[in-house]
């Protein structure tokens, strides 16, 4: 009798006790983070990041699905079936050249070229251990349905999840969550920058620059041509537009006129016909670029994204939850570590206790970055949310992001997502209707003619981009 209902209670598991089982891995889910946070490999070769993710799921009882899409990194993982499918994503690619150590001053790690400087980590381990909690909570109360996590490599940049959006992986899903690491608490709706990337190469003839510079052709000046006519064009495109280019090839030695070079562009916009049409301006730069210094040029698009189509009855849901999660306090180590990293700041910056505090819920217009959320966003309803994983007034792509990703603020901000994603997640499950008026909302914001065209073309994953 006793032994049933124990069975019984268990069964209707509420919230708080599936928060309570999350929390109650903090270690575990501390030290993978950790352990991919170490590994900070780079878009498409995140080979052990990916790994022991795909790792942790199948050890709790998830399907996996390994190097779909073309791409070895990027894996589905999936618990249960038929309806609902509900599905998270999860990302765990580093950038490079943001090698920081987890202290509150600039210190890079010897041997180490990359760094978590976009929370990636944290992102991908918070997911998986969302879906888990999930999936053991369907398993205690036998409740129909898919629960299912997305392993997308390669989101700086690399387009990753474009490639499985084309692929049709998303085709069966209903609703797709996401969160990102941030400096404050929000589960508020807003949009992204479409966004479209790539290389131009420029192929001249070496020559020695002083003895015989006429039977040159420098590579490097169809370059700084095509930069000159790009940056000429900034004022005539429409004034959201963001442009913006290294040059990841310029020659080896100026006594060498450089036979080869190379410029890498990025083009947002928050239409992504814009992008589209910009990005043909560019290339007509290139074109000339070529033209008038007798080189060869060459392009290839790596990337491109789709804006966030967001979905505010979805946000509503999530708001709730992160209400019922809340925020957290800092220890006073963590007090000492935080007021460091915010001297570091030259502008005003937000107050440590805000870490405590939920962001009033509401529509937040356009943020500055993309994301290949975007594509994902445009076939399947979609909702994320932002926890302050790093010190309030930290700007991602940061050392100081690094740093406190590497501790144990980054862990707490990702334990609130963790719960956050779970907690929406069984509301899904439990109201159908919820799922309905996201759809209704999602089909009347799409256009009625939409069909998904990846701006990356037909191409296949750009798995070398940061080779
Ligand atoms: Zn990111």
């Amino acid at each position: 009798m006793f032994v049933l209902l124990a069975n019984c209670v268990f069964a209707q598991k509420t919230k708080e006790e599936v928060f309570k089982s999350i929390d109650s891995k903090y270690d575990q889910y501390t030290n993978i983070a950790h352990r991919i946070w170490e590994f900070a490999e780079v878009g498409y070769q995140e080979v052990k990041s990916s790994e022991l993710l795909q790792e942790t799921l199948s050890k709790a009882g998830f399907k996996m699905q390994k190097g779909v899409a073309g791409i070895p990194t990027a894996f589905v993982a999936t618990y249960g079936s038929g309806k609902p499918v509900i599905a998270i994503l999860g990302e765990f690619d580093a950038l490079p050249g943001v090698s920081q150590d987890a202290v509150p001053e600039v210190k890079s790690v010897p041997g180490r070229a990359s760094g978590h400087a976009c929370g990636h980590h944290l992102f991908g381990t918070a997911s998986s251990a969302a879906a888990i909690a999930v999936k053991d909570w369907l398993v205690a109360n036998k409740k129909p349905g898919t629960i299912r996590i997305y392993g997308t490599p390669a989101e700086e940049g690399g387009s990753g999840k474009v490639y499985m959006v084309r692929e049709g992986l998303f085709s069966d899903v209903d609703v797709v969550l996401h969160w990102h690491p941030g400096s404050l608490n929000s589960a508020s709706f807003g949009s992204s920058l479409a966004n479209k990337s790539g290389k131009f190469r420029f192929t001249g003839v070496a020559s020695h620059a002083a003895a015989s510079p006429e039977r040159g052709r420098s590579a490097l000046d169809a370059v700084e041509a095509m930069n000159n006519m790009v940056n000429m064009m900034r004022e005539h495109v429409p004034s959201e537009t963001r442009i913006h280019y290294v040059i990841t090839r310029g020659g080896e030695a100026p006594n060498v006129v450089p036979a080869f070079a190379e410029v890498y562009y990025y083009v947002r916009h928050p239409d992504r016909s814009q992008v589209v049409a910009i990005w043909e301006r560019v290339v007509k730069a290139a074109e000339g670029a070529a033209l008038g210094t007798e080189t060869k040029m060459q392009n290839e698009v790596t990337g491109g994204v789709y804006n966030l189509l967001a979905n505010e009855a979805l946000s509503k849901t999530m708001d709730t939850n992160l209400r019922l999660v809340g925020g957290y306090t800092y220890t006073e180590q963590e007090k000492d570590f935080a007021q460091k990293i915010q001297k570091t700041f030259t502008s005003a910056v937000p107050k440590l206790e805000s870490t405590s505090t939920i962001i009033g819920f509401g529509a937040n217009g356009d943020k500055g970055g993309s994301t290949d959320v975007g594509d994902v966003s445009w076939v399947v309803p979609t909702v994320g949310l932002s926890t302050a994983t790093w010190v309030p007034g930290t700007p991602a792509h940061s050392w100081q992001a690094v740093a406190a990703g590497g501790m144990s603020i980054g862990s707490k901000g990702m334990m609130m997502a963790a719960k956050t994603l779970a907690g929406t997640a069984m509301d899904l499950f439990d109201s159908p209707a919820v799922i309905e008026e996201a759809k209704k909302e999602f089909d009347n914001k799409r256009p009625g003619d939409f069909k998904y065209q990846a701006l990356v073309g037909d191409r296949k994953p750009a798995l070398d981009y940061r080779k």
